[in-house]
Formats: structure tokens, sequence, C-alpha cells
């Protein structure tokens, strides 16, 4: 089963309807990376984050490599968790999808 990524503007303002799945992009000044913050597609309600880059096949340490689409992002490679819920899936064309 997959879970839909949906583009909001603040996420912190969705705290209280803990959707999975809902994210933001957030731009860092003098930063070559952007943040996607998004409501861990698991269900658990927490907020997750990962940095991402375009394009997608330059990932490297702690850097996605994203696709550049805010729609239906897809990033590489597949994101983890560590610990707490331990959700580990990928992020493709907008879906959320547990490996
Ligand atoms: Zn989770």
């Amino acid at each position: 089963m997959s879970v839909e990524f949906k583009q909001i503007e603040n996420i912190f303002e969705y705290q209280g309807h803990k959707l999975p799945g809902l994210g933001e992009f957030r731009e860092h000044k003098e930063q070559d990376f952007i943040s996607i913050i998004f409501m861990c597609p698991c269900g658990c309600e927490m907020i997750r984050s990962i940095r991402v880059r375009e394009p997608i096949k330059e990932h490297g340490p702690g850097i996605w490599g994203w696709n550049g689409d805010c729609e239906k992002p897809t990033v590489k490679p597949s994101i983890q968790i560590v610990g707490e819920c331990n959700w580990h899936g990928w992020l493709t064309d907008g879906q959320f999808q547990r490996c």
C-alpha cells in the first residue's frame, strides 16, 4: 500500500491533522540543498525531513537526489527512519512505498 505525498505550505500548521504523506519543501539561504519535511508515511505521526538536491543521480551522504518535481517528487536512494518507527521505503512519483 502506498501513501500519497501531498504538498502543503507549512507542515507545522497541519500537525493537528497528522495525515501521513503531507509535506513541504523548504529552501535554505546559501545552502545547495532544500529540505522536504513530511509527516511520516507509516502513520506514527512524527515529522521527518530529508535534504534533497537535483539532479536525481547525484546523491551523496545526507543528501538525496531529487527529480525537481514538487507535486510528484521522486528521491533516491530509499528513505530509512532509524530507530522509532523504522519505516523504510521509497518516494517515487509522489508516492511513499514501503520496502
Ligand atoms: Zn513513522
